[in-house]
């Protein structure tokens, strides 16, 4: 491999992450990434390994991965595994993605949720400190909350104006909801985590950089139900949506889905975090949105162009009624509230890294589309046809 550069003109010089989460959607398009075009070594931690043994089994009947001995994979769970300060400290960066984070449950297992969003990153943080490691921490966009402008009657100007719904990490207050509504107690741990890990800079002097990634999406997010994962399961959006079209039944809109979100592929933001990890001057101290600005949509929008993707990409003709409306209280349970809107500002992550988001909705639909069908109309096809127990 060629001598790589990183912003500045210096040569990039082998590393060792630990990179805890590593086995989850985003830690194993990383560990891909890491593995293909670096000379890092990677020390990957989680409880399960599906999404990332591809990297680490010899392919059949071939050559070993030219990054053999590069990847070591370590099955713990960070909540009670006396290992972890061992591998922080064989490591130069730790990378921590281990969270619960799916929001069907943050409402019906709030306790999981703050254990996991927490209290389970607090020995993280204090062995980086201790240790004078760096530590890049997955935060997320959801603690900004509710928009300043959602709290407007629905036809007011200043719903137009960007200071009210634009959300920029120096400047944009945290606004969640009330307790009752527990959806909020994903954002308020990992907003307590943020402070946790920014005091521990400011006091003791952590070399940090937080990211908070929108909506990134793509091959391998989470499960489809019953396939490779629970039945009852429920996944993030992109998942429901793939496993409702491969059903060949009605994608169900939560509250009409007239909630939006931006999207970002996996593939472009885990380019930001390859710039974050090669660039500690420029990342150090930092919070970072990763999210694509130009790919906004409402969820009913979502629900219309993956239908239409989707009719491309398998050849099957749309339902003719694609989508039902489904409350809140049917889908998730007690106590869901939403995030009305969610545009990140770029002006940060742009001054800082330079980082641009490339891939439109529809281009990254098609090929994550085109991916899902490869990898479960089969199975699907082959549970369909089982008969059910009466
Ligand atoms: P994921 O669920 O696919 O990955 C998380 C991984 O952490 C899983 O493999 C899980 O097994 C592992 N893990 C959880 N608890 C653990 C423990 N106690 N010990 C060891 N391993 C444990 O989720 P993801 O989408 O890859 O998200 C990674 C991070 O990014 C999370 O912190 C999440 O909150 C944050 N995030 C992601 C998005 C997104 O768009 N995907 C959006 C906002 C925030
Ligand atoms: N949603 C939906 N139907 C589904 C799953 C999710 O309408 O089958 C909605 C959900 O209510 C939210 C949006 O899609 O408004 C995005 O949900 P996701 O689970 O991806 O996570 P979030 O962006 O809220 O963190």
């Amino acid at each position: 491999m060629e001598a790589r550069l990183d912003l500045d003109g210096n040569p990039i010089r082998p590393i060792t992450i630990c990179m805890i989460g590593a086995g989850g959607f985003i830690g194993s398009h990383l560990c891909e990434k890491l593995m293909t075009e670096t000379p890092h070594t990677v020390l990957a931690v989680d409880v399960y390994n599906d999404k990332i043994k591809h990297l680490m089994e010899q392919p059949a009947g071939g050559q070993p991965h030219p990054w053999v001995g590069r990847i070591q994979f370590h099955r713990l769970n960070i909540k009670n595994d006396s290992r972890l300060e061992g591998l922080i400290k064989m490591s130069d960066l730790t990378i921590n993605l281990a969270a619960i984070c799916t929001p069907a449950d943050y409402n019906t297992r709030p306790l999981d949720t703050i254990y996991s969003n927490f209290i389970d990153a607090l020995p993280v943080v204090r062995y980086c400190s201790e240790n004078d490691k760096r530590l890049i921490h997955f935060s997320t966009c959801e603690v900004y909350g509710k928009t300043i402008g959602s709290f407007l009657p629905k036809d007011h100007p200043l719903r137009k104006e960007p200071e009210f719904y634009v959300l920029k990490e120096d400047l944009s207050p945290c606004i969640l909801g009330p307790i009752e509504k527990q959806r909020w107690s994903y954002a308020c741990a990992k907003q307590l985590t943020e402070r946790l890990i920014y005091a521990e800079g400011a006091e003791n002097g952590l070399e940090f950089t937080i990211v908070r990634p929108f909506n990134w999406i793509g091959p391998r997010m989470d499960f489809i139900p019953g396939v490779d994962g629970p039945s009852e399961g429920v996944p993030r959006v992109l998942a429901c949506f793939s496993n409702n079209l491969l059903r060949r039944e009605p994608l169900k809109l939560v509250d009409g889905g007239q909630s939006l979100r931006t999207f970002v592929y996996i593939k472009d933001a885990i380019e930001a975090v390859l710039l974050m990890i090669e660039n500690p001057d420029r990342a150090n101290g930092r919070i970072f949105n990763v999210g694509n600005p130009n790919n906004e949509v409402t969820v009913k929008q979502l629900a219309e162009i993956m239908t239409e993707v989707y009719s491309k990409v398998s050849g099957e003709p749309p339902l003719e009624v694609p989508t039902i409306d489904i409350s809140s209280e049917e889908f998730y349970g007690e106590g869901y509230d939403d995030s009305d809107r969610r545009i990140p500002d770029m002006t940060i992550i742009n001054r800082q890294l330079g980082w641009n988001p490339k891939t439109s909705l529809h281009d990254l639909l098609h090929s994550t589309l085109t991916y899902q069908r490869k990898t479960y109309a089969e199975a699907i096809k082959r549970m369909m046809a089982k008969p059910t127990a009466t």
